[in-house]
């Protein structure tokens, strides 16, 4: 088993419906470990949009980097999302941070995920849903909070999931297992 940490963030729409969609997607896959809070952020980049709502989750799983990234995209399809505009508004972006210790350059696939140590409201999410997390070479993320603090990022609290979707995705993983 690998733990894996997957970024998560929305800016169109229900946000936290298509957070809450996109956990769901994974969880009915992989082993759930742990998930941050809900963070709030404003977009950086070019394009003029509204705010993000992002969170992290780490997941425990068999499969390899590349069958990971692929339920990753399977799953913001799932969303209805389409990629227009590079950087652009989004209703589900998920994104592979860390896959275990391991380094991974492929074509499309980049691990650990490049701007994981620049963006507060990644690592921050990243920190609190797995505190010990460090990059393949051993050095601890924690480290890299202070130089990203001065990013504006703040915590809306805990990453609910409604007891009817829990329901349901417990069905769907009971299903799942019996394929
Ligand atoms: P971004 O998340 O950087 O705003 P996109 O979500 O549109 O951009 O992703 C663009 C491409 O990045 C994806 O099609 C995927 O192949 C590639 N990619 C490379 N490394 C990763 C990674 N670690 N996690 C997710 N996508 C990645
Ligand atoms: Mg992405």
């Amino acid at each position: 088993m690998v733990r894996v940490a997957v970024g998560f963030g929305s800016n169109i729409g229900d946000r936290q419906d298509h957070l809450d969609a996109g956990l769901g997607v994974l969880s009915a896959s992989w082993t759930p470990v742990s998930r941050s809070s809900l963070y709030e952020s404003a977009p950086v980049g070019p394009v003029e949009q509204g705010p993000f709502l992002n969170a992290v989750a780490v997941f425990e799983t068999t499969a390899g980097p590349a069958e990971v990234l692929s339920l990753l995209l399977a799953a913001e399809q799932s969303r209805g999302r389409t990629r227009e505009v590079r950087w652009g508004p989004r209703t589900l972006d998920l994104d592979l941070l860390l896959y275990g210790d391991r380094t991974v350059e492929e074509p499309g696939l980049t691990v650990p995920h490049p701007e994981l140590t620049n963006r507060r409201f990644v690592l921050e999410p990243l920190l609190e849903a797995w505190p010990e997390a460090a990059l393949p070479d051993g050095t601890p993320l924690g480290g890299f909070l202070p130089a990203v603090r001065d990013q504006h990022v703040e915590n809306v609290g805990p990453w609910n999931v409604s007891l009817w979707r829990r329901t349901w995705w417990r069905l769907l993983k009971a299903v799942s297992r019996k394929q």
